[in-house]
């Protein structure tokens, strides 16, 4: 979705979700508030949390990530 209007399904995006609130890709229109970076944002929460969500990808990024600190200090020595 973009302010000159959506590509989607013949021109018309779906609104945004519940979820998306504090999101920073949604953007408020004259008919709603919609997302730049999806035209159905429910698809994208349906199974689990968008991946293109601004205010749960630090969250997300914390859980996938482990690094093993001894490697970690190895590579810092050289
Ligand atoms: S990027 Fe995801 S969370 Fe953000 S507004 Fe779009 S659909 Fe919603």
């Amino acid at each position: 979705m973009t302010a000159s209007g959506c590509s989607y399904n013949g021109g018309s995006c779906h609104q945004v979700v519940e979820s998306c609130k504090g999101c920073g890709r949604s953007m408020e229109l004259a008919s709603g508030w919609y997302c730049s970076a999806c035209p159905e944002p429910s698809l994208k929460w349906k199974n689990g949390s968008c991946n293109l969500a601004t205010h749960v990808s630090v969250a997300v990024a914390s859980n996938g990530t482990k690094i093993n600190p001894l490697k970690a200090s190895k590579r810092g020595q050289r």
